[in-house]
């Protein structure tokens, strides 16, 4: 590799692995977009990098040796994704194997369904990577079919096309499993890379809370929230979500896990079912709000914050004495400071009292570099009617 770059970075001496444009101060070798540079800090090696001259991030270290981004390379690190799994959920066969940086491979994501992958790039790098991935992924495990899931707004940043579609195999039906429930996956038409896995432990939790509860989910996409609800001996759990098709599979995941006597589930616009329900005069037991990300920069936040302040307002409303709110957010700029502000603004327009009785963040499938803030994006919290 004879392609080099110097960078003056703060951030890259605290380990974070991004370099971003400004930080640059010399090229040699003339880098083209995805390729693999060796990276200084003065004297100092820092790593190998995938370079895009297109992208605020210019540069995501991948290693920090000298190291080509080969077959071996990505199979090393799948199998490290794979043993760390089988530890941190012993119990688990479906799981986001590989979270990008947090798993060595910066700009990839892998979500395993029995042996269906949903698989997602963010850089430039790893997109035109994507044959060797696959070789890799086969040579560690079985694998039926690997299925693009490229159709989002951040690929725009590194001049990437959006492209759904298979890359690999044929797909037939999945069927996940995740803490004894089962779901449906629609890999190819569902949002996303087709579940998420990322609120493993919220769902877990709620489970817990909900023995005779009269339990409402907004935003429940296939159901997640709604059948832990049931499974947890709710005495009734209606799932809102606005996708039809996302309720369609809502209603067979409750039929499949034999929990459809409890569920009942309904399109709506979140934000005006819960002030019908208000006007009303409707209560429930436990809320969930688990919505999609208000905002996704900086410039868009007061505006999100207040979408995020109205839905926990409504919610706050329909709870019943002692009755539990889980309000999540999964917008990467909203940090846990700013969700509870949100909370305490919208508990004192109310004039309620509440006590915080748990907090979540994303499960250990997607875990948080310490030097890499970005990794965090999911918080949660539990709130009682004090
Ligand atoms: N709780 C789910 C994941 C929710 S993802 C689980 O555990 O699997 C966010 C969901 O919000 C998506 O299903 C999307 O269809 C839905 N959504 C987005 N905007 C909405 C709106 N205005 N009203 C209702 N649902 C909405």
């Amino acid at each position: 590799m004879e392609k080099k770059i110097w960078v003056i970075r703060k951030k890259v001496r605290n380990q974070h692995p991004w370099v971003f444009s400004n930080e640059i101060r010399k090229i040699v070798g003339k880098p083209d977009i995805g390729d693999t540079v060796l990276v200084y800090d003065r004297d100092k090696f820092v790593g190998s990098g995938l370079y895009n001259p297109y992208s605020l991030i210019s540069i995501r270290i991948y290693s920090k040796k000298e190291q080509d981004l080969n077959k071996t390379f990505f199979s090393e690190q799948i199998q490290k994704a794979l043993k760390n799994r089988e530890v941190i959920l012993p119990n688990e066969k479906d799981f986001r194997l590989v979270y990008g940086e947090s798993d060595g491979i910066p700009g990839l994501v892998l979500d395993k369904y029995q042996n269906h992958f949903a698989l997602q790039t963010y850089s430039a790098g790893m997109d035109m990577r994507q044959n060797l991935i696959v070789q890799a992924m086969q040579d560690e495990m079985p694998i039926d079919c690997v299925i693009e899931k490229n159709d989002f707004r951040l690929r725009d940043a590194e001049k990437l096309e959006r492209r759904e579609g298979i890359i690999y195999g044929i797909p037939g039906t999945v069927v996940l499993s995740e803490a004894d429930l089962k779901y449906k996956v629609n890999i190819q038409e569902g949002q996303k890379t087709g579940f998420y896995y990322d609120q493993r432990i919220t769902r877990t939790k709620v489970k817990a809370l909900c023995q005779n509860k009269n339990v409402l989910d907004v935003f429940c996409y296939t159901g997640g929230f709604t059948l832990n609800a049931a499974a947890g001996g709710a005495k009734a759990v209606l799932g809102i979500d606005a996708s039809e098709p996302a309720i369609k599979l809502a209603q067979d995941n409750a039929i499949i896990n034999q929990l459809n006597h409890v569920c009942k589930f309904q399109v709506a616009d979140a934000f005006t079912i819960l002030r019908e329900f208000v006007k009303e005069h409707r209560r429930f037991d436990l809320i969930v709000l688990d919505p999609p990300p208000f905002f996704k920069s900086q410039r868009e936040k007061s505006r999100g914050l207040r979408g995020y302040k109205d839905i926990n307002l409504q919610a706050m409303k329909l709870l019943s004495d002692g009755g539990i709110l889980v309000s999540s957010t999964c917008s990467h700029y909203l940090f846990w400071q700013d969700l509870l502000d949100v909370l305490t603004q919208a508990a004192q327009d109310i004039g309620k009292s509440f006590k915080i009785i748990d907090r979540t963040t994303q499960g250990p499938d997607h875990p948080v570099l310490l030097n890499m803030p970005e990794s965090e994006y999911l918080r949660c919290f539990f709130l009682e009617v004090f």
